[in-house]
């Protein structure tokens, strides 16, 4: 860490360093210098996931206003699909970095990825990795993650992707301030699910700690994050919740819960897709499940299917198989057929990613 970003950031606690599956010196060095080798002139293109969540949108805008201190002049930041914000994230600063993939650049000088595993999650935007002359930097947690990047920083310890960007703007040499902090607080909460999952580490709080010094309010940024909806959106889960069905016997024992939601659940109550997302937590309550999964159309046959795991069962291992990825509490994949094809793939697969009981944790 830099001077100034000690000074700035109030730093509490030394970083820990990396325990051997996280990034090298030489991968952290690596990204430092395709910063700093910019010129007043570089084009820098910042991409998240498709269907972006508050790590993949906060930690990219959190980055992004750590390049504009820097100087960098000419910076865009997108997602592939419709360039459409769930509304939880629209108080976000930095929206107006934001553009549709359709107009991002087709030629920057560096490309920065955050919170994918995997090329096929940039969707369009993966062909912008490939040209020749574009340095591409990829900043990730997923232990799923390709290393599709010429210059990978991947650290599957770290608790969200803001973890990493953090450290990233800090061995930069930039200092946090509240427009970084709130974006990069936004990120941190939402992947440890409010500072509940097992990987709030002391490090997670200490963050915290740095990202909470510079002003930022953690009360009105939760209730706008996690405690906002929609009237219809209330009603639209009491449909679905409904609905949900228990498989004792799924996972050797462990037990499934799981629900869907179609498109019609959502035209019928006037939502979006997005105020689906939410839904994993309440169906994951179920005691007598490990595994939980929701369900959720987005075209006639396809679904994009939300996973958890209490830790009997390494969800990732089956999004990986049915053509997905993620952790191993919290996992997904797009499906196919109709929802129940989808959940019996899953069922399938689950008896063989159960996790010998002495690696439970
Ligand atoms: P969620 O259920 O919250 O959408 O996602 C849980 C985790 O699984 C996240 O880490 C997310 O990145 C990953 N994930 C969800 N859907 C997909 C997918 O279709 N492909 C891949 N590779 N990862 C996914
Ligand atoms: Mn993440």
């Amino acid at each position: 860490m830099t001077e100034i970003g000690r000074a700035a950031g109030a730093a509490l606690a030394e970083r820990p360093v990396s325990d051997g599956t996280g990034p090298s010196e030489a991968d952290w060095a690596a990204a430092v210098a395709a910063v700093r080798d910019l010129t007043p002139d570089s084009r820098v293109l910042l991409i998240c996931h498709v269907n972006p969540d508050g790590d993949a949108l906060g930690s990219m805008l959190g980055f992004a206003f750590g390049l504009r201190r820097l100087g960098v002049r000419h910076l865009q930041t997108t997602f592939p699909g419709p360039p459409e914000v769930p509304e939880p994230l629209r108080g976000l600063p930095g929206l107006d970095l934001l553009v549709p993939a359709d107009e991002a650049w087709l030629d920057p000088d560096l490309v920065i990825c955050f919170d994918a595993a995997s090329a096929s999650r940039l969707g369009t935007l993966a062909g912008r990795l490939d040209r020749v002359g574009t340095t591409t930097v990829v900043l990730d947690h997923h232990a799923s993650n390709t290393r599709f990047g010429g210059i990978n920083v991947i650290d599957p310890a770290a608790a969200a992707t803001s973890v990493v960007a953090e450290e990233l703007l800090a061995r930069l040499g930039v200092p946090l301030d509240a427009e970084i902090a709130e974006c990069l607080y936004v990120a941190l909460a939402t992947d440890t699910g409010s500072f509940r999952f097992a990987m709030t580490t002391p490090a997670v709080h200490e963050m915290a700690a740095r990202l909470l010094a510079t002003g930022i309010r953690p009360g009105e940024i939760s209730r706008r994050i996690f405690d906002t909806r929609p009237f219809g959106a209330i009603r639209l889960y009491g449909d679905v919740l409904s609905r949900v069905q228990l498989a004792p016997d799924a996972a050797c024992g462990l037990g499934l819960v799981w629900t869907y939601a179609t498109l019609d659940d959502l035209t019928r109550h006037g939502q979006r897709p997005y105020v689906l997302e939410p839904l994993i937590d309440s169906v994951r309550c179920a005691a007598e499940a490990d595994v939980s999964c929701v369900v959720k159309q987005i075209a006639e046959d396809e679904w994009a299917v939300s996973m958890r795991s209490k830790g009997g069962v390494d969800v990732s291992q089956v999004a990986v198989v049915l053509g997905g990825g993620g952790h191993r509490f919290a996992a997904g994949f797009t499906g196919r057929g109709s929802a129940t094809e989808v959940v019996d793939a899953i069922r399938d697969e689950l008896d063989r990613a159960v996790v010998p009981t002495e690696d439970q944790r």
